[in-house]
């Protein structure tokens, strides 16, 4: 029951508008249908080959997100099922989702991941590489992917005020693409910020979608 309660209790801290991603990563499918049978409908995973085990063992209605570093090689077996992918950080990559979701017929939603720690260790896009993404003819003539917005990680810090800059910054830069390539596009709406040791600062920087692990799960070992 301690999932189920976590859970409750984490949706009523949260407002209505922010989505909350459940990221079961190194859970068992157990915990996973834990929170499903309390309700929750979306969840994340950070490594292809556990997410496809997972899947199969689990109800069909379930979302799931793709939230880590991606590796192009590994699309093709995510490309039929995943639901959003959280970190495109290249054009190569974004390619490959487009070639993958054509074969599958279908159009994946993906966030553009951008760089905003200062730690060199995280994967993202600087605004120009993204800016030269989104300019280019190829991604232009890209029909199975949809951009649904921008994703990123702040320093693992306990510098509060360090934190809320960089998201700052990612909004920022949500706001520059909106305004630049998607102002009419509705699906370009999402800021994915904020995880279970800075949410509350991310959700008050504008995140759309937060992805909590430890909160709801417990730790991971
Ligand atoms: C693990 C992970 C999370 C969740 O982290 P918690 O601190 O357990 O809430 C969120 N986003 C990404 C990209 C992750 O890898």
């Amino acid at each position: 029951m301690k999932i189920r309660d976590n859970l409750i209790n984490f949706l009523s801290k949260i407002p209505e508008n922010v989505q909350l991603v459940a990221v079961s990563k190194t859970k068992p499918v157990e915990a996973v249908k834990e929170a499903y049978d309390a309700g929750q409908l979306v969840f994340g995973e950070n490594k292809v080959q556990d997410l496809v085990e997972k899947v199969p063992k689990l109800p069909a209605d379930i979302q799931w997100h793709f939230i880590g570093h991606m590796q192009t090689n590994k699309v093709k077996f995510i490309a039929p099922f995943v639901s959003l992918i959280h970190a495109v950080d290249s054009m190569k990559l974004l390619k490959e989702i487009n070639k993958q979701a054509t074969k599958n017929n279908r159009t994946i939603n993906c966030l553009l991941q951008f760089h905003i720690a200062e730690e060199s260790t995280k994967f993202g896009l600087s605004i120009q590489e993204a800016t030269d993404i989104l300019n280019s003819s190829e991604f232009m003539d890209m029909k199975n992917v949809h951009i649904s917005g921008v994703m990123g990680m702040a320093t693992y810090t306990n510098n509060t005020e360090q934190i809320r800059q960089e998201f700052a910054q990612l909004k920022t830069h949500f706001n520059t693409l909106k305004t630049n390539y998607f102002s009419s596009d509705d699906h370009f709406r999402e800021i994915s910020m904020g995880m279970s040791g800075d949410y509350k600062i991310a959700i008050e920087e504008g995140s759309t979608m937060i992805r909590i692990g430890t909160s709801i799960f417990g730790s991971r070992y």
